[in-house]
């Protein structure tokens, strides 16, 4: 008999009414072997760390179930690639329980790839091992750059084949997330009518993700301007990091504000908005440059699912719902100016050829071919030191193509107070070394899926935890790919 870990599991969302999910267990797997496991993070959930490691192969699994956990699947609808689906649901994700971690935020637990629930249609429920690879680095990774993001507390191979293009073997992700609600939730009860339920799924999210709103005049409306608020804070921060993700269906986008679902998202190597690796994106709806329009586009059908409850009356309603909408854009450009003057090393105070100075620097490292990452990176070097200069030339196809800019960048810092060191130092912390190239991630989960050498993937899921860090020793991942390395092409 195994020693039971102890969780203390307070089950929120499976007090919700019948409608709400399906109780589903997982399915069993026959040889489960824990591959990763997310210590520090299981501690700051304040759970049995050593318990959930000696047992993580059983636990992670789902084949043995954790004292207290009441495993459901979620219901939920989504537009996706701008296609209404009234029925997506977890099709093979399985929420096991919430928890309250250290700090006082209740966390969701949720297997990936535990086996097929009532929303599987004709899904196998199952996950290959190099996707929950990806997102076991991908997610971490963006937590360490300071951005919202589910968590990934543990991944189990299965010892059992999926079935995809060619066979792959499967696995189990454990993803921890403030909650698994999204915009496609609220489409699911407005798309059926059931207005009950949509107050009771809207009071249910302010209670848990927006407390403050509680007393608002109308909670709702509230509710639809806190929601688009973190999503264009969200959106401005992936921008900054060269983040695409690459399907940004309705039902992929949170109401908590975190980024979900990392499919076939990457991080652009060279800068250009109209960029796309996702092999299912053929339109380029999900480009990087188009984050924020969807953005929009995803909390204006939120609009549409609350409309029955932000006001008694219609027409006031729809007005209230377009207004919110149509301050999407401002809100976005409030905190993309905010992500981007940082990346600049501008300091707060606002000069009117500010925007020219950021606008000639993107088309620049745009027409020059330019490593976003690399180029920010060296900036904050050329910030402290003039001979850095070159560095930054380097990356450029015509190495002199920046030099009037630098000038006038060193001109209009000259008017801030700030130290040069000081400056550097606060551009560093905004501006990584180091992110997921794709072709360090691919090469990791070639390794992996192939050879079931986990090496490279412990190595690089290190790498990126300091992203903000030179890591001399990591020199390699901070490069990006060399001719023949590049990675064309994501898949989910
Ligand atoms: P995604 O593209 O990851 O956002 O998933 C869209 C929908 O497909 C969700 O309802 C998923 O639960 C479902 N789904 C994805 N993969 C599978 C699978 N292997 N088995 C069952 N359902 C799946
Ligand atoms: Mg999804
Ligand atoms: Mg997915």
């Amino acid at each position: 008999i195994m020693s039971a870990a102890t969780i203390h599991f307070d089950n929120s969302y499976a007090r919700l009414p019948d409608g709400f999910f399906a109780p589903v267990d997982p399915t069993p797997v026959e040889a489960p072997r824990l591959i990763a496991f997310n210590r520090p993070l299981a501690e700051a959930l304040g759970l049995d760390a050593d318990a959930l490691e000696r047992h993580g192969a059983a636990y992670f699994s789902g084949n043995v179930p954790l004292p207290g956990s009441l495993p459901l699947a979620m219901a939920y609808a989504g537009h996706q690639f701008g296609q209404f689906v009234p029925r997506l649901g977890d099709g093979r994700a399985i929420l096991i329980g919430e928890v309250i971690d250290r700090a006082g935020k209740r966390r969701d637990i949720q297997l990936k790839g535990a086996g097929q629930t009532p929303y599987s249609r004709r899904g196998d429920g199952r996950a290959a091992l190099g996707p929950v690879l990806r997102e076991y680095i991908i997610s971490e990774a963006m937590h360490a750059l300071g951005i919202p993001t589910t968590r990934a507390l543990a991944a189990v191979t299965t010892g059992q084949p999926v079935y995809r293009d060619r066979v792959l073997p499967g696995a189990v992700f454990t993803r921890v997330a403030a909650s698994h609600i999204r915009v496609g939730t609220f489409q699911f009860f407005a798309a059926r009518g059931e207005i009950d339920n949509l107050r009771i799924l809207a009071d249910h999210v302010i209670d848990r993700h927006y407390p403050e709103l509680k007393n608002a005049e109308k909670p709702y409306l509230a509710l639809l301007d806190a929601v688009a608020e973190r999503q264009a804070s969200l959106i401005a921060k992936w921008l900054g990091v060269g983040f695409i993700h690459g399907v940004m269906n309705t039902d992929n986008m949170t109401i908590s504000g975190e980024t979900i679902d990392f499919g076939p998202c990457a991080f652009m190597d060279r800068y250009d908005p109209r960029t796309v690796y996702s092999s299912i994106d053929q339109h380029g709806r999900y480009a990087f440059g188009n984050q924020p329009g969807i953005g929009q586009w995803n909390i204006a059908r939120l609009a549409e699912a609350l409309l029955p409850i932000l006001d008694e009356n219609e027409d006031k309603a729809v007005e209230a719902a377009n207004a919110a909408v149509s301050r999407f854009m401002d809100r976005f450009q409030v905190h993309w100016k905010s992500v981007i003057r940082a990346k600049l090393g501008l300091g707060d105070e606002e000069r009117e050829s500010d925007q020219d100075l950021i606008r000639d620097l993107l088309v620049t490292l745009y027409e020059q071919k330019a490593d976003y990452t690399l180029a920010f990176r060296r900036l904050a070097d050329a910030a402290e030191n003039e001979s850095a200069d070159a560095a930054l030339g380097a990356l450029l196809e015509d190495q002199a193509a920046l030099d009037p800019w630098l000038a006038a960048w060193r001109e209009r810092l000259s008017q801030d107070a700030t130290k040069a060191t000081a400056r550097a130092t606060a551009m560093r912390m905004v501006n990584p070394a180091f992110i997921p190239r794709n072709h360090k991630v691919d090469e990791a989960l070639t390794a992996a899926v192939d050879h079931r050498d986990f090496s490279l993937f412990e190595a690089l899921n290190d790498v990126l935890s300091r992203p903000y860090e030179d890591q001399p020793t990591f020199a390699a991942y901070a490069q990006p790919p060399k001719p023949g390395e590049e990675i064309t092409a994501t898949f989910c």
